[in-house]
């Protein structure tokens, strides 16, 4: 029988990746995220088309939580149960902390952060009745190190590696694994958009910013490419997995070996 998968944030980037090797592994996929209505549902028929599973579009948004929890219980209501949830949703913006809009704050906790403990108070008790689960957590590289004017990215994905640890003694008996896995920079619109903001702040131009400040630590000096996200979410979901639980793994170009 077809896995069922719920994954936040997917209409672009590596949610969208994710969701694409789920699908064309033959599971039922709910993908989430906002953009034009069109441009999602084309986006939700070639998934659709991938794999034998279903896929679903449900809108809610990630600061909202009756819409979190309406989210996974439409998707068990849909397809039964879910069996791996990834929390992948994410925004960023770049300010020093004195001139951080505290309403950005709030923002970015709520979506990187707040919106992960809601999917996983209601997926947690259709996983524990199936007796297995997979819960996956897209984290960053900046949940393990800081970088200068990400202050409430920073705080979130530092917070979602514990909530990844916490959750995983939770439910370690239960047939259930939590991790998190920390990408270097990935080439997606979350980053290309910071790029002029990150420009300004540090007075350097575009081209300095991929190279001087992204590029930088990522010792391969290459971007992180969203398939190899996408294929370690699909080990942390298979059976070879199963004792892998309460960690992440990194996939930074050797960034935070440094
Ligand atoms: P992206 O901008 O391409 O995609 C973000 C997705 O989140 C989109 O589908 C967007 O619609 C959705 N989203 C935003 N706000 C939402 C809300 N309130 N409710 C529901 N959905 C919402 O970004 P991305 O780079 O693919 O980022 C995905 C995740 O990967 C984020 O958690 C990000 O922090 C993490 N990440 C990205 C990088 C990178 O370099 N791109 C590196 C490490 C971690």
């Amino acid at each position: 029988m077809s896995r069922t998968v719920v994954v936040t944030g997917s209409t672009s980037g590596i949610g969208l990746g994710v969701a694409k090797a789920f699908a064309a592994e033959g599971a039922n996929v709910v993908i989430n995220g906002f953009g034009p209505a069109d441009a999602i549902e084309a986006t939700r028929s070639e998934l659709d088309a991938l794999g034998s599973g279903r896929v679903l579009y449900h809108g809610a948004d990630m600061t909202r939580p009756a819409e979190i929890e309406d989210l996974i219980a439409t998707a068990a209501k849909t397809f039964g149960t879910v069996d791996v949830l990834v929390n992948n949703a994410g925004i960023q913006h770049v300010a020093k902390i004195e001139e951080f809009p505290p309403e950005k704050w709030d923002q970015l906790i709520a979506i990187l952060l707040t919106s992960a403990f809601h999917t996983m108070r209601h997926a947690i008790p259709l996983m524990k009745a199936s007796g297995k689960g997979r819960i996956i957590n897209v984290a960053s590289a900046h949940a393990l190190v800081a970088s200068p004017f990400k202050s409430a990215y920073v705080a979130a994905k530092h917070g979602i590696l514990g909530l990844t640890k916490t959750a995983a003694l939770e439910l370690a008996e239960f047939g259930i694994t939590v991790n998190a896995i920390c990408p270097g920079y990935v080439l997606t619109p979350l980053v290309e958009k910071q790029i002029p903001d990150t420009a300004r702040e540090r007075g350097i131009t575009e081209d300095q910013v991929k190279t001087e400040v992204m590029l930088k630590l990522q010792a391969t000096k290459e971007f992180v490419a969203i398939d190899e996200v996408a294929q370690a979410a699909i080990y942390l979901a298979s059976d070879a997995a199963r004792s892998i639980t309460g960690t992440h793994i990194s996939i930074d170009g050797g960034w935070t070996a440094q």
